[in-house]
């Protein structure tokens, strides 16, 4: 049985450095994105530059059907591996004051960063509980601890998939696995473009943003046998940020 790892949105950002650090462990590396095919092949050849093996597989992670049928697709193809890692990273924001917000932008928020929890972990749960083995780590926010003005999509997002560690960690711990979510601050990524950098570094303690390797390296240490009796956490890396 080979063990594999599976980072949603390992195209990118924190998804990449989380790839790259897990390959340095051993994993076998799954790199999933959405559209950015040219990121994607980036980060398969740092994986194998970091002396590890990674294979692509893009599928949207809000798309239930998509996520079923991708998965399915590869166990059949892949008959003696084990998926004994999940990194639920994807995920998107779509910032407006709730009084501005269009109803696209409230679903689009929730499907990829919460829905997505259920569509990819629910087919992965079964063979980690059958071998009573596995690791979900989930990359929530900030924003989903205190809820931050103009996030209102992406606060309840992060917030929800807050809850759904907790309440999936009580679920699965008796049969060895674990579910715990990060919650980065401010990580130095596409996804902050566009922000006031210099006004919000002044309200970090740590005076910076942080990096997505400073995410990788926790993702990785909860991925490993020592952390065995930690579950149900929501583990912050913000610079002292709340
Ligand atoms: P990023 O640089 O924007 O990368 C986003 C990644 O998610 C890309 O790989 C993207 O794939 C993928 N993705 C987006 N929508 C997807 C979908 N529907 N299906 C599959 N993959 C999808 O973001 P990041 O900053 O690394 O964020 C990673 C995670 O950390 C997110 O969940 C984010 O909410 C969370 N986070 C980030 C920060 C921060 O400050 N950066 C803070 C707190 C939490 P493509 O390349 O194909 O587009």
């Amino acid at each position: 049985m080979t063990e594999y790892a599976l980072v949603t949105g390992g195209s990118r950002g924190i998804g990449r450095a989380v790839c790259i650090r897990l390959a340095r462990q051993g994993f076998n590396v799954i790199i999933n994105y959405v559209s950015n095919d040219e990121a994607a092949a980036l980060t398969l050849s740092q994986v194998e530059e970091a002396g590890g093996k990674g294979e692509l597989l893009k599928f949207d992670v809000s798309d239930c059907q998509a996520c079923a049928s991708s998965l399915g697709a590869w166990q059949e193809s892949h008959p003696d591996a084990f998926i004994s890692v999940l990194v639920n990273n994807a995920g998107v924001r779509k910032d407006n004051l709730l009084l501005w917000m269009e109803q696209e932008d409230w679903y689009r928020v929730i499907s990829t960063d919460l829905n997505s929890f259920y569509n990819v972990t629910r087919p992965l749960l079964q063979p980690m509980v059958l071998h009573k083995k596995g690791r979900i780590i989930n990359i929530a926010s900030l924003s989903g601890l205190k809820g931050l003005p103009g996030q209102t999509n992406y606060s309840a997002a992060k917030g929800g998939l807050i809850a759904a560690t907790k309440a999936l960690a009580q679920e699965v711990a008796p049969r060895k696995v674990t579910v715990n979510a990060i919650a980065p601050g401010f990580i130095d990524t596409d996804m902050v473009e566009g922000l006031d950098e210099d006004s919000l570094k002044s309200q970090i303690p740590a005076r910076r943003f942080g990096k997505p390797e400073e995410v990788a390296s926790l993702a990785a240490f909860l991925s490993t046998d020592e952390a065995a009796y930690i579950t149900g956490q929501v583990i912050s890396v913000n610079g002292g940020l709340y």
